[in-house]
């Protein structure tokens, strides 16, 4: 059984255990939870207790985001120590960012734009990949024969911060699957080269639902045992469905929050909105939870493209995956299935694991559920959700730009025309947009935002150009990539996965 770590009589009696949101007897202590990522029966780890000791405010006043986190984390992981989390926090953060802050806060016009893109591969998704192994070290530990396989889905960051966050990390390895030509040059490259003798990385043909879904089933059939496979080798995601990725986002918005405070441009207990460009539902799903755990949040606003299953969601309270899928300037949110909508409805429905399970299964044979009037009311009163077009994206990169002479990639630009368009109904909050992604990332579309024109020059030339328009500089893990020889080139249908993985798991972890 590959399933049995930390199940069983040992955890029945933990006050803070985690449980599927389909199955409240389907248990596991928080490091069996990121050992696994998705729980046996397809449904996603939550804790009970969330949110029933809030964090006092007033203790995070004039801490720096190293000495925040532990203090965070702690309530959203019980069962890891205050020192394990300490030491995990200074092994992720302590020199792999470009900033001290972390997560810096930039004042644009009248609101805030927190940027989540200064780790070691320009995307917000460092935050919370740079702590993940650490995390999933720790609970290695207590299983001293296991090994763990890291099968991950990414439609582009995920892929590459998870690779560089568990590259060389003793007792696992990881395999990325992406959706062939459905991420960025920059990203793709980005993966194509990555080093350490634990990593793969293989395209896959369908876009990204399709490798979301076909690692999910690979899970799954592991769950129901109809995998065959060394009892020692532990499977586990990077995605944002396992909690050791989701909790250590919650951070930044109480660090986000305090910054304010410090600055003076709110009092502590001052209510914010936070806008959040979404894809996969994780990123704004830790605002939902620093909210549990006592942040003054007023309004979480959801951002999406032309992909907005979720805004139709919000207005409508049918969330119907049956559209066609578009390709946009942000692909990272290129996503049809936001896999952490699960966890907010399993809250939001005061814990209610067979109406959650009834609407996943609606979702996996009907593609849609509808859920109750009640609940989409309740829903309404904390989100508030919008669509942005390419047209506007880009709009809103040469605007902000014009304007305040500050630079957005196209998924922060797909943010900025939601809040603004929020902020035309209500004002009466500050405003923190997360900013998901480093310009350079898409620097052919930021740059033909700004100047209207794209030279035909390629990636590299592309970033030159734009650094000397804006007078900014490129992140240098984004430009040593010139250099850098291509690793990976594999390359499978959907059919092909589960035995890529189990070849490759193979031959990753014997070396
Ligand atoms: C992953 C990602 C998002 C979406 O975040 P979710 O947690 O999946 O909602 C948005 N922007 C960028 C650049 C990303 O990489």
């Amino acid at each position: 059984m590959v399933f049995t770590i930390m199940q069983g009589e040992k955890v029945i009696f933990m006050k803070n255990f985690f449980n599927s949101t389909r199955n409240q007897t389907l248990r596991s202590s928080v490091k069996g939870a990121i050992l696994q990522g998705l729980a046996p029966d397809g449904g996603l780890y939550v804790c009970e207790d969330l949110g029933t000791s809030p964090i006092d405010l007033h203790t995070l006043l004039d801490l720096t985001y190293e000495e925040m986190a532990p203090i965070i984390l702690s309530s959203l992981l019980p069962g890891f120590t205050k020192e394990e989390l300490k030491t995990a926090v200074s092994n992720a953060y302590g020199n792999s960012f470009s900033t001290k802050e972390i997560t810096p806060l930039q004042s644009v016009g009248n609101d805030y734009v927190l940027e989540l893109f200064h780790g070691p591969t320009s995307a917000f998704k460092d935050v919370a990949l740079q702590m993940l192994p650490q995390l999933m070290s720790l609970s290695l530990k207590e299983e001293p024969d296991k090994k763990v396989m890291i099968l991950t889905a990414t439609s582009g960051d995920t892929g590459k911060a998870a690779l560089c966050g568990f590259q060389d990390v003793e007792r696992t390895g990881i395999i990325v699957f992406y959706p062939k030509d459905g991420t960025s040059k920059i990203q793709q490259l980005q993966m194509e080269t990555q080093e350490g003798k634990n990593t793969g990385v293989c395209a896959l043909y369908g876009n990204f639902d399709d490798a979301q879904s076909q690692v999910k089933s690979f899970f799954q059939s592991l769950g129901k045992g109809e995998i065959a496979h060394d009892e020692n080798l532990l499977f586990s995601s990077a995605n944002s469905i396992n909690i050791g990725r989701l909790a250590p986002q919650a951070v930044y918005y109480f660090y986000s929050y305090m910054q304010l405070v410090k600055q003076g441009k709110i009092s502590l207990f001052d209510e914010v909105d936070f806008c959040v460009p979404t894809g996969n539902f994780g990123d704004i799903l830790a605002g939902y939870y620093a909210k549990l755990l006592g942040l003054p949040v007023h309004k979480l606003i959801v951002a999406s493209n032309a992909n907005h299953v979720l805004t139709d969601f919000f207005q409508t309270g049918v969330y119907d995956r049956n559209r066609p899928f578009h390709k946009t300037l942000s692909p990272s949110m290129d996503i049809l299935i936001s896999s952490n909508l699960e966890r907010l409805l399993y809250y939001m429905s005061g814990k209610n694991a067979p109406y959650i399970s009834e609407l996943m299964d609606s979702l996996n044979t009907k593609g849609s559920y509808e859920i109750k009037p009640e609940l989409l009311t309740q829903l309404k009163e904390l989100f508030y959700a919008g669509y942005s077009t390419d047209e506007e994206c880009m709009q809103e990169i040469h605007h902000v730009f014009n304007t305040y002479g500050y630079v957005m990639d196209p998924h922060t630009a797909v943010g900025y025309h939601v809040m603004k368009e929020y902020q035309k109904q209500h004002n009466d909050h500050p405003c923190i947009l997360l900013s998901t992604a480093s310009p350079y990332k898409f620097s052919a579309q930021v740059y033909e935002a700004i100047e209207g024109t794209r030279p035909t020059v390629d990636e590299f030339e592309l970033m030159e150009l734009l650094s000397k328009r804006t007078n900014t500089s490129i992140p240098k893990n984004l430009a040593q990539l010139k250099t850098m020889p291509v690793l990976h080139d594999d390359i499978v249908t959907k059919e092909q996965l589960k035995d890529y993985v189990l070849s490759k798991t193979e031959q990753l972890l014997s070396k």
